[in-house]
């Protein structure tokens, strides 16, 4: 446990306890199978569950456009210059990403997949063992990010969504509302932690 400190210097909106139990999850649940990430940023939530792919011998899909959210752009709240490609003049955490990944010895365990997460969901294997949804706080992209993989996951397997916040004072209600939903349909809420919750098909 002591050793994945080290991810938690990883610049990201994730806390150590959340990232720590992203570990524990693959462990348990992406044994022979497939993890998927969508919303990779700098790669933090990557190097925990890519850590437990490594150990379990599996591999983690992480998928993002790299253009950074809505609230990532220039002039906006989380705006962050070390990660803006002035060349290009747009927001680019691709390279970051893949430092981090290297950096942290998981480039055999970790694919990065760069585009948009329901055309990704359109080319990927089926009966992945765990889905994590951590993408863009629009109700819009919520809601497809949910639509797009909801089908893919595995009888057994585990739906895990981050950034659910109780009220609409705490943070934004797209993953909340999907989070609901999802309990309407066949899944059911193993554990929380912070504002990460992890949910499991029962088919
Ligand atoms: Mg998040």
């Amino acid at each position: 446990m002591l050793k994945m400190d080290k991810f938690n210097n990883i610049k990201g909106f994730l806390a150590h306890e959340e990232g720590l139990f992203l570990y524990r999850l693959t462990k348990e649940y992406c044994l022979n199978g497939v993890a998927v990430e969508i919303g990779s940023y700098c790669g933090k939530s990557a190097c925990y569950i890519g850590q437990a792919c490594k150990e379990n011998n599996t591999h983690l899909v992480t998928i993002d456009h790299h253009r950074g959210s809505e609230e990532q752009q220039l002039g906006q709240e989380y705006f962050d210059p070390e990660e803006f490609d002035y060349k290009k003049n747009r927001v680019d955490t691709l390279p970051t990403l893949l430092k981090n990944i290297r950096k942290h010895e998981l480039d055999n365990f970790v694919k990065a997949l760069v585009g948009d997460s329901a055309s990704a969901a359109k080319n990927l294997e089926d009966n992945l063992d765990l889905v994590f949804i951590d993408g863009s706080h629009t109700f819009e992209s919520a809601r497809l990010d949910y639509a797009s993989w909801k089908g893919k996951i595995r009888k057994g397997g585990i739906l895990a969504i981050h950034d659910i916040y109780d009220t609409e004072a705490d943070g934004g209600q797209a993953p909340k509302e999907i989070y609901e939903k999802a309990l309407k349909e066949n899944f059911e809420l193993i554990e929380r932690v912070n504002s990460l919750v992890a949910l499991r098909l029962i088919g």
